[in-house]
């Protein structure tokens, strides 16, 4: 009988059977990210409410809308995590990171939560890995930091992603060319949708991301940050590019791509494999060289990104296999706690070992070793000696009970 408790709209239990494929994507990703002098860093799932306004900003559909926030007994305003580099960011100012060599060079993996409509590859709660390179401004970060994620994506067996480019420039660049778009949106306002020119005047950059089919019309036409960098930030933009070409990273320039935060300065990117239809994108980042100095720091540049893992999953085209016992022990009625010794042993000896814990007879428990993949299985009887059987050739050895660990020990040869 099934309760009539249900995990909460738009979030979802991952099984055992969802393990494998989950756990190669983050093992991946520690082996990758570790291997290029990033270190691993876990913050609060919660944080206050004003860290996520200010970092991520208000007028940002994450902010906006999506934020599961409450009161806590101390009528503190708290948020449940939504995005990590706000956290990390807290972290790096909070712990003096400034003072460690720079970059500080820092990785996560673990949930984030947002009130988005549930759909495929789109839940309220959800896996990310992240990587962040906080105090450089050198362009050189940019491009090691998207071959990193292109990486992650190739090891992963993921062939048809497309790596997008853009650049929103520097703080100052921006804010001329914010001043000449809403210029250009207010003249074309009539044929925008109602969201869009609602947004005119905090967030002009959002008409980009528009489906409305009047405004993409309008936003076809619309001036382009990539026309309008100035020449430090062209600069940036041409070392980023180059590097990549160097390589062997391939892109996409896309003048319209802006993210749905508002900490991103020059470099924007984001991989998307078509495979997974609406919500294609499967990791993105750039540069946020001012959210340091929003938090409270010292001006600080930095360069990050983060990737869905039940995304990746989705687009991995390979099944993962489960892991399997190596040996499963099969015993009769008499021999049932001496099996329970042997598994024990096997296990210290560093061998995946099971056993049947349902009492099924010995026949049931052949069954079982099948069913669980063992390689080989004991077989532990009154009447003999044990037997060691490979479960795929059928072949049986006898060995004594005394060198049974030693036998099946990884080191036996
Ligand atoms: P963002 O922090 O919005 O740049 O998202 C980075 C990555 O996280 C995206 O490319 C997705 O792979 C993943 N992601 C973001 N939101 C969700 C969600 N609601 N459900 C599943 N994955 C998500």
């Amino acid at each position: 009988m099934s309760s009539s408790f249900k995990a909460p709209r738009g979030t979802f239990d991952a099984l055992p059977e969802k393990q494998p494929a989950r756990r190669l994507v983050e093992d991946t990703s520690r082996l990758l990210l570790e291997r290029a002098g990033y270190a691993r860093i876990e913050t609060p799932i919660f944080e206050e409410t004003s860290l996520f306004a200010r970092g991520v900003g208000e007028s940002t559909d994450i902010v906006s809308k999506q934020m599961f926030s409450f009161t806590d007994q101390g009528d503190r305003e708290l948020t449940l995590r939504p995005e990590g580099t706000a956290s990390v960011c807290r972290a790096y100012l909070e712990h003096g990171m400034q003072k460690w060599p720079q970059p500080a060079k820092l990785w996560y993996s673990g949930p984030f939560f947002r009130h988005e409509r549930p759909q495929a590859g789109r839940y309220r709660q959800f896996q990310q890995i992240g990587a962040e390179a906080i105090g450089s401004d050198s362009p050189l970060v940019d491009a090691e930091m998207i071959a990193l994620l292109a990486d992650l994506i190739s090891m992963l067996g993921i062939t048809d992603a497309r790596l997008r480019l853009g650049s929103l420039g520097s703080v100052d660049s921006r804010a001329a060319y914010l001043e000449e778009l809403r210029g250009y949106l207010r003249a074309n306002d009539s044929e925008l949708s109602e969201e869009v020119r609602g947004r005119i005047d905090s967030n002009p950059l959002r008409a980009f991301d528009a489906d409305h089919e009047g405004t993409a019309k309008v936003m076809a036409e619309a001036p382009t940050m990539l026309d309008r960098l100035d020449a430090a930030d062209a600069e940036h933009f041409e070392v980023v590019k180059g590097v990549l070409d160097d390589l062997g990273v391939t892109y996409e320039l896309d003048p319209s791509l802006v993210r749905g935060l508002d900490y991103y300065t020059r470099t924007v990117f984001e991989f998307t494999c078509d495979s997974l239809g609406a919500q294609s994108g499967v990791g993105g980042g750039g540069r946020y060289d001012g959210l340091i100095e929003q938090l409270g720091g010292r001006p600080t540049p930095a360069v990050g990104w983060a990737a869905g893992v039940e995304r990746l999953v989705l687009a991995m085209p390979n099944q993962v296999p489960e892991p399997r016992a190596e040996i499963f022990v099969v015993a009769d009625d008499e021999n049932r706690k001496r099996a329970l010794r042997l598994v024990v042993d096997l296990r210290r000896a560093g061998v995946s070992a099971d056993l049947d814990l349902a009492e099924r007879a010995t026949k049931g428990q052949m069954k079982q070793a099948d069913r669980v993949g063992a390689k080989s299985c004991v077989i532990l009887d009154s009447d003999r000696e044990p037997v060691v059987r490979d479960m795929e050739s059928g072949e049986q050895v006898s060995v004594a009970l005394s060198n049974l660990v030693e036998r099946l020990s990884p080191d036996a040869s």
